[in-house]
């Protein structure tokens, strides 16, 4: 492909592909290859401007929609998210990288809050309370925010939109979304479905674009809450500014799992888990694990069991036959692959290295190996940093009470899990450990679309998380209304505090 066959991704405005006048450009690649496939546009302060104004031009009509009437259209994405998922796949694998099975994993779990979103109705309802003083009725309804801002990033660059726009938008809300523009395609796909699935043109803008595209919309007036998912401390950044702008913000940020294994786990159980949520997508997921504690005595024959199942992964082109795919960029995969020379620099063992991995796929591919790295100091950068790469570390632990205190002392908050067949340690481990989602005996314990997702210290700064009932929450604002119908005995002045009676 010469640069000029290379296409563009135009951003989507007013239910349409939109070129914006900013020039600025980046190259998207596909990482299994190394070669650039497209350049995204990124937006400039004026192309957030009027996607904002056709956005919020669009919002009054849809936020009147019945609740009927925006069921259905999300129901309506729902069939054709359902029908048309290789499709989302294949742009999923050709963008990201990760291998086609778990692009359709990441599908399914979007697709749990479109489904989810489908029962609105229920969700939206407010309370009544009768007679609240004499002839006087209390109760609340819930309205939408407005145009909300959704900031997502590369990593699951359709399930982590899906965490949000169905309920924003069943909710009565009309929703700007920038994506990573590492890997821009799907959320565009999303669009388009959304709009075969009838929503008004107009009610949902992708705007592609890097920092100077979400400096915009954070300042944006016109733009009434910010949800955004990456890095911690973007997070951190999007939360500072966005709540002095006067939005409200939830910002997930970033993670570093640890996996806990008692010495009376089951440590085949617990060797075949540390391999999938260390290895899978690459450790390129917010709730890797990424530092797996194990309490003497069952260190050696852990690492062994683990080093025997690494063996057999394949590494390589996400479309074929693989286990895991690339890394998302070469400065990335550069990046991860130098925490190794950190390793053996802190006296930590590599037990199995990635860099020496056979890869079935194009040599110019972002790759890198499953890397197991044993004895790691806990004051390395190897244990300390979020890594996002496949890359496992394990430490050894003298008790649970020393594993859980490294547990705590991390900034971060995400996800964790213990390994155990003992009850009454699983259940303290829940009750003490100071993080937000905790898995016993289930290393990636996202939740279902029900409940909502949302780490605990820096891996969430505001005080709502993703999707389920917070999700409504975070999309709705609460207006509580007092009503009461005037008959004669309502009469007179009184300067007074109302008082019930
Ligand atoms: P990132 O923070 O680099 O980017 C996220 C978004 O912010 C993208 O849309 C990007 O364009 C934008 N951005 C990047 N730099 C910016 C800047 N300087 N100013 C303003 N905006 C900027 O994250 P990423 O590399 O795309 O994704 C990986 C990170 O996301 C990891 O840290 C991972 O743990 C985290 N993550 C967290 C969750 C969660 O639920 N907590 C889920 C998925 C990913």
């Amino acid at each position: 492909m010469t640069e000029t066959d290379i296409p563009t991704i135009d951003h989507w405005v007013g239910g349409a592909p939109w070129a914006g006048a900013s020039p600025r450009t980046a190259p998207v690649c596909n990482p299994a290859t190394g070669r650039v496939t497209a350049a995204v546009r990124l937006a400039g302060a004026s192309d957030v401007d009027a996607a904002v104004a056709a956005t919020s031009a669009a919002w009054p009509a849809w936020r009147d929609a019945s609740i009927a009437r925006r069921q259905s259209v999300v129901f309506a994405f729902r069939e054709l998210l359902n029908a048309r998922a290789d499709e989302l796949a294949a742009i999923l694998t050709a963008e990201h990288g990760k291998v086609l099975s778990d692009a359709r994993g990441e599908i399914a779990r979007g697709l749990e809050v479109v489904e989810f979103a489908c029962g609105a109705g229920h969700l939206l309802k407010g309370e009544y309370s009768e007679s609240v003083s004499s002839g006087v009725d209390v109760y609340t309804v819930r309205q939408p925010v407005g145009v909300v801002g959704v900031i997502s990033p590369f990593n699951f660059p359709a399930m982590v939109p899906l965490w949000f726009l169905p309920i924003a938008l069943v909710a009565g809300n009309a929703v700007v979304l920038k994506p990573s523009e590492k890997d821009p395609s799907a959320s565009l796909w999303i669009a388009r479905l959304f709009a075969e699935a009838g929503l008004p043109d107009g009610v949902l803008s992708v705007v592609h674009g890097d920092k100077e595209a979400v400096d915009a919309i954070i300042a944006h007036p016109g733009i009434r809450s910010l949800s955004f998912v990456g890095s911690t401390p973007i997070a951190r950044y999007i939360y500072e500014r966005g709540s002095a702008a006067g939005k409200r913000v939830q910002a997930l940020g970033g993670a570093k799992n640890h996996m806990l294994v008692l010495p009376d786990a089951d440590l085949d159980l617990a060797a075949d888990a540390a391999v999938n949520a260390g290895f899978g997508s690459a450790g390129e997921r917010c709730m890797a694990v990424s530092a797996l504690l194990a309490v003497e005595p069952v260190g050696d024959a852990l690492v062994a069991k683990i080093a025997e199942r690494m063996a057999g992964l394949r590494v390589g082109d996400g479309t074929r036959a693989c286990d895991m795919g690339p890394l998302i960029t070469r400065e990335h995969r550069d990046r991860v692959a130098g925490y190794l020379d950190v390793a053996t620099a802190d006296g930590a063992v590599v037990v199995v290295d990635g860099r020496d991995v056979d890869v079935d796929g194009d040599p110019g591919g972002f790759w890198l190996g499953p890397t197991l790295v044993d004895r790691v100091p806990t004051g390395s950068a190897v244990y300390t940093d979020e890594i996002f790469g496949p890359v496992l570390s394990v430490v050894r632990v003298a008790s649970y009470d020393e594993g859980l205190a490294l547990i705590d002392a991390s900034p971060y908050g995400n996800g964790t899990a213990i390994f155990t067949n003992d009850g009454g340690a699983a259940r303290r481990f829940q009750r003490e450990v100071n993080v937000g989602m905790v898995g016993i005996n289930v290393p990636i314990p996202v939740p279902v679309a029900y409940h909502s997702f949302g780490g605990w210290k820096a891996s969430l700064f505001g005080d709502a998380k993703a999707y389920g009932p917070h999700g409504f929450a975070f999309f709705t604002q609460e207006k509580a209304v007092t009503s009461r119908w005037l008959d004669p005995s309502h009469g007179g002045v009184d300067l007074g505090f109302p008082q019930h009676d």
